[in-house]
């Protein structure tokens, strides 16, 4: 057996490979993407890999591919099980023909989310049973033991990772691929188990209640369910990643580890916490396995030493745990400080990026905006604070529309990006456009899903599979919902993008602007960076309300002005052009080319 280092994302697509899967869905998002696109790279050849639209699609289409017969995998992101759960619970009732395991992705810390959330809740929300893994070879191997339970037990499995087991890397055995059929029969027709009409679905969930009973017995018979005893006056009871920080921090501890959180040997922890003085339940986020524990009678702590929120990090969990007299002070070793000076960094919008005219524009004229989730959310940051709410994916469109309801006194605008349009930003915008709401829709589209990694998305004319895809383009799809005024302008294109939204705003409805512009990322242009003629400068400052990134001040103060002039970092500028449309002067041009405009 092969040993190789991998992250817990590479080690998840490796167990997918071993496990036999053949299907494998999802929507991009961090910590979760490299997950599907491992898959692809790696295992394309056994394994159907595609982007879906959102998260719930990718669901529908796992258990369409798991009802055919066919071993399934479904990764998302934390915050993308929530827009997934509606079909984890009819799947929890129906179960599968083959196994059916879903990968969340979880961010304690908040490192790329919008909140902090615990998605061990949906497992006992949908009665499915939950593995947690502490490492990459945990990872590989709960795809494996996944695949088993669902099989054994008709029922989807969740996976929980966080985001350092799912890009931290360690060392994975690697075993050989489970031997799957070529091909599938014929669709199991089975209505009682998988039409979820109310009567029939009435007849599952006893089943369902069943199979808990029978999966908690199993949890007791479980491997990745252990004790590892040593002094006993100390026992922590821990999951996930947590585990090896408790391994670190409480060395002599004697420690319960659970592999499956979901439903819990209860036998097991039951001795567990009679064989200890002090039982304490170390777990980020949510008293998950402390209120399952407590409500079993038994008296263990947890939320009293460590709150329910950010990471329980090493240095964290060693200093939570001093404060509650766990450890004495003096056994912590010091941790290794790094005497670093660097400068703070503020993200922006990237030199070259097409959102830049758009939040340039929505500055200068100050409009309301509600913000979607994307590399365009950057555009509430200075200096254009132009993006004035943002929740979850595709919220942008139904807040302008409620801004609209609410009789607002002045114009305001959605941006969203294409891929979350179509994610889930098309339902908002049939909504706004039935119920003849006003309010224009910016449409942002740089030709990917470049926050999470540049994937593809229904807007693209390639896929993750690499099979070819169909490009589903976004003017006659939204002029088809009924969208009566739609422009489409070039984004780098700073009087066009102007204009455009000088006619949408003019509209009394719902408008669509399109701004057209690939991502800077993808496009990679090969144009020759601009310099600022300092001559011709005269220190206006409107070239740095674009916030490229490339536009300095120079490090001299103008006698005449009073200000320092604009300069470009030659090894940042992409040549995009838009400063040079903006400058008043016409002081910006290409090396050797004339400045006046
Ligand atoms: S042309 Fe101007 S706006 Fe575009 S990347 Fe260069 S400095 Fe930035
Ligand atoms: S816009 Fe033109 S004149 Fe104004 S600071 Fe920039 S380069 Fe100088």
């Amino acid at each position: 057996m092969s040993k190789v280092l991998l992250s817990g994302n590479e080690a998840l697509a490796r167990g997918a490979y071993e496990a036999g899967i053949q299907v494998a869905t999802g929507y991009p998002g961090t910590p979760s993407s490299e997950i599907l696109e491992a898959i692809a790279r790696e295992y394309g050849s056994d394994i159907y890999a595609e982007w879906s639209t959102n998260e719930k699609v990718a669901m529908d289409a796992a258990a369409g591919a798991a009802y055919s017969g066919r071993r399934t995998l479904v990764t998302t992101k934390q915050v993308g099980m929530n827009v997934l759960a509606d079909s984890l619970f009819y799947a929890a009732y129906t179960g599968s023909e083959a196994g059916l395991v879903i990968v969340t992705a979880d961010d304690p810390g908040m490192f790329s989310s919008q909140n902090e959330q615990d998605n061990r809740w949906y497992a006992k929300l949908a009665k499915v049973p939950l593995l947690e893994p502490a490492d990459s070879q945990e990872a590989k191997d709960a795809v494996l033991q996944a695949i088993d339970i669902s099989e054994q037990y008709d029922t989807p499995v969740l996976i929980r990772t966080t985001m350092r087991v799912s890009h931290s890397k360690s060392i994975v055995t690697l075993g050989e691929r489970s031997p799957m059929p070529d091909s599938v029969p014929p669709f199991v027709r089975n209505q009682r188990k998988y039409v979820c009409t109310a009567m029939w679905a009435k007849e599952r969930h006893p089943l369902v209640e069943q199979r808990l009973v029978d999966l908690a017995d199993y949890a007791e018979t479980l491997a990745s369910n252990r004790v590892e005893m040593r002094d006993s006056s100390l026992g922590m009871i821990t999951s996930g990643v947590t585990y090896t920080y408790v391994r670190e921090v409480f060395p002599t501890a004697s420690v319960l580890k659970l592999g499956m959180t979901y439903p819990l040997p209860r036998n097991l922890i039951r001795s567990f916490v009679e064989r200890v003085e002090q039982a304490v339940v170390v777990e980020e986020l949510d008293p998950f396995l402390e209120g399952e524990i407590r409500a079993m009678g038994l008296d263990v702590k947890g939320k009293a030493f460590y709150p329910p929120y950010d990471e329980l990090i090493p240095d964290r969990l060693a200093s939570l745990s001093t404060k509650a007299g766990l450890i004495r002070e003096e056994a912590i070793a010091d941790p290794i400080a790094l005497d670093l000076d660097l400068p703070p960094r503020t993200p922006v919008l990237c030199a070259g990026c097409p959102h830049r005219s758009s939040y340039y524009w929505l500055a200068k004229m100050g409009i309301a905006v509600a913000g979607d989730i994307g590399c365009y959310n950057l555009g509430c940051l200075p200096p254009f604070n132009a993006q004035h709410t943002m929740g979850c994916m595709g919220a942008s469109i139904g807040v302008l529309h409620g801004m609209a309801i609410a009789e607002l006194p002045e114009k305001a605008v959605a941006t969203i990006g294409d891929s979350t349009l179509f994610h889930s930003g098309l339902p908002a915008l049939a909504n706004m456009v039935h119920n003849q709401g006003r309010g224009v829709v910016i449409v942002m589209d740089n030709g990917t899903t470049a926050m999470t990694g540049h994937q593809d998305h229904p807007g693209t004319d390639w896929a993750l599979h690499g099979k070819g895809a169909l490009r589903i383009p976004i003017e006659p799809l939204v002029r088809a919902m009924g969208v009566e005024v739609v422009e489409v302008v070039d984004a780098f294109d700073m009087a066009a993008v102007k204009d455009g939204l000088d006619v949408c705003l003019a509209f009394d409805g719902p408008s669509v602007l399109i701004t057209e512009g690939l991502c800077v990322q993808v496009s990679k242009p090969d144009l020759a960076a601009y310099v600022v003629d300092a001559e011709r400068c005269i220190a206006c400052g409107t070239c740095f309300k674009l916030g490229c990134p490339a536009i300095v001040k120079a490090s001299e103060i103008d006698e005449k002005t009073g200000k320092r002039k604009a300069q470009i970092d030659l090894t940042l500028c992409v040549g995009c052009d838009m400063c040079r449309q903006v400058c008043p002067t016409s002081a910006i041009a290409r090396p050797g080319e004339e400045t006046t405009s």
